[in-house]
């Protein structure tokens, strides 16, 4: 039988190397799926590509694997980073979800002017960064960034990466997929103020995208213009 428990580590993949589980994997393991010591799982730890492991031990919140044999190599990624405005929190959380099914290697909250969330919680956005990530297959858990103020963000914005801003009644053109380093970003719910999408807008890498006629909530917009920016193109 097919292993189709994958689980995300942070230690190393080798053959026979031992791999701790954490509390919540034992616990979800032994207590939710009922597997048990000599059972086989899938681990990936974001470098080593994906391995077969059996479970060696155990117990309530402990546990480990040991690594068998490598299923799948490490494989290139897209190289597309996600920025937007932390939202409310099931919003929020949906964004980092479907950020990382849509395969995005980065993820940066931001503050803006209009943004009304004071603070995210990091460690719960990576778990559900890293349960997506084990449950579509992926190789690598994207990163998340501590939120900062949409300005700091823009004065260290990396040489080489574009960043298109997904931009509602702009008459801007449509989104579409651009070769080489990118990043999206999407206002918050009440959208960037004038003065934000003219600081955007003086930044040399920085180009504006429509997402379509319809004002979409920015969830919605982060998953489409996430889509569109990856849409497989013809010729
Ligand atoms: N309150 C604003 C809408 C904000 S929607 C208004 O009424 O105009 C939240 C964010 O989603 C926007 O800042 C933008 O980044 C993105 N967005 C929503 N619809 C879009 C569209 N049709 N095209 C491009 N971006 C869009």
């Amino acid at each position: 039988m097919t292993p189709s428990i994958r689980l995300h580590v942070n230690a190393p993949l080798s053959p026979g190397a031992e791999v701790p589980a954490t509390a919540g994997q034992a616990h979800y393991l032994g207590s939710v799926m009922r597997r048990a010591a000599g059972d086989a799982v899938l681990l990936f730890n974001g470098h080593d590509g994906e391995w077969r492991a059996r479970i060696g031990a155990l117990r309530k919140e402990k546990g480990h694997f040991v690594a068998e044999v490598q299923t799948r190599p490490q494989a290139p990624e897209p190289d597309i980073w996600l920025v937007f405005a932390v939202l409310k929190r099931d919003a929020t959380d949906l964004v980092v979800e479907k950020a990382t099914e849509l395969g995005v290697s980065r993820i940066l909250p931001v503050f803006t002017d209009r943004t009304n969330a004071a603070r995210v919680n990091l460690d719960r956005l990576a778990a559900i960064a890293a349960e997506a990530a084990e449950q579509c297959e992926r190789l690598v858990v994207p990163a998340i960034a501590a939120p900062q103020p949409l300005s700091a963000l823009l004065a260290a914005w990396p040489a080489g990466r574009r960043l298109v801003v997904a931009a509602e009644r702009a008459n801007a053109a449509p989104i579409r997929p651009l070769a080489g380093p990118c990043a999206l970003i999407i206002g918050p719910e009440g959208g960037f103020t004038p003065l934000e999408l003219d600081l955007m807008g003086r930044h040399p890498l920085v180009q504006s995208a429509s997402l379509g006629p319809r004002i979409l909530r920015a969830e919605t917009a982060a998953i489409v213009g996430l889509a569109l920016l990856q849409a497989p193109q013809d010729g």
